[in-house]
């Protein structure tokens, strides 16, 4: 490390399990690019702008529980950030800190490969869910969001997406099965637990229904990617999303196109235990 080399890292609590400093370290070496890339532990999500510029770094990632403090705490925001409400990279501009959010077109990249995509049930209503929401809307894709409770109801409908919780789509499954191109699970079932995102009886039907699935966890395949098998229908998990929003950080730290062998330097990092 030089004088000249730039500063970047992760904010986050916890963060010690962040893949992030692999997939960068190893993007930054693929272009010989003079950085390094660290990770801050933050407890307090208020104090994150003053961390950020006290400690001169050029760049950050920001991920659970800091996405809002860091939208609240940026002197300019990117559009799409503006409109989540979230911002997962900072970059300091002469000075001054702008924030974007790359989950959204990291979400938008990953599910490039399902083809005509047209209208999507969105499962969950947390942060993922209104980044994944507000990319799709932009896309003018027909966005259904379906939670356990009302909790953000009025984000989504604003944005001008249909809201169900279960009881309410029990009753629209009970005049027929919706037939959605992409079921997106965004809830965090699964995650640490074996739990699918919402009752089998809702599920099942909606899933045979399909063309394709996702679902954000990466690194396993969730109860609710295992009905996605039992159907025969195409699903992913979330590490291209990880990668993708990674990459799209990594363009704005270094100004660099990410290429193909870059894209894959990434990949191979984040994939190193
Ligand atoms: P939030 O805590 O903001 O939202 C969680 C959502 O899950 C809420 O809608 C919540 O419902 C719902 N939920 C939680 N537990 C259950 C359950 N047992 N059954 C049904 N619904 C449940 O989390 P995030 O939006 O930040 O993250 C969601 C998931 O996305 C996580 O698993 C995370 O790992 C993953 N993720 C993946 C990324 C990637 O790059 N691949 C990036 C970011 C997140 P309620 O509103 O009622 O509480």
């Amino acid at each position: 490390m030089s004088q000249n080399t730039q500063q970047f890292t992760i904010f986050g609590n916890p963060v010690e399990h962040s893949k992030s400093p692999q997939m960068h370290s190893a993007g930054f070496k693929a272009i010989n690019f003079d950085a390094n890339y660290s990770k801050y532990l933050l407890e307090n999500g208020s104090t994150i702008k003053d961390t950020f510029l006290q400690n001169n770094f050029k760049g950050a990632n920001i991920t659970v529980p800091h996405k809002e403090y860091a939208y609240k705490n940026a002197d300019i925001l990117d559009d799409i950030a503006k409109k989540i409400g979230a911002v997962n990279t900072y970059i300091n501009e002469n000075g001054k800190i702008k924030g974007y959010n790359t989950d959204a077109p990291g979400f938008y990249k990953a599910i490039e490969e399902f083809k005509d995509i047209k209208n999507i049930l969105l499962i969950g209503a947390g942060g993922t869910a209104k980044a994944i929401a507000v990319i799709l809307k932009e896309h003018n894709i027909d966005v259904t969001v379906l939670n356990r409770s009302q909790n953000s109801r009025e984000f989504f409908v604003d944005l001008g997406c249909k809201f169900f919780d279960w009881d309410t789509m029990r009753l629209m499954l009970s005049n027929g099965i919706i037939a959605y191109d992409l079921i997106v699970n965004s809830t965090s079932a699964g995650l640490k637990d074996d739990n699918y995102p919402a009752p089998l009886e809702i599920l099942n039907p909606l899933i045979e229904a399909t063309k394709y699935t996702f679902d954000c966890i990466y690194g396993k395949t969730t109860p609710f990617l295992k009905i996605a098998q039992k159907y025969n229908k195409p699903f992913k998990d979330g590490e291209d999303m990880l990668l993708y929003q990674g990459v799209l950080a990594f363009e704005l730290f270094t100004g660099i196109k990410a290429d193909d062998s870059l894209v894959k330097a990434m990949r191979k990092g984040l994939k190193e235990s």
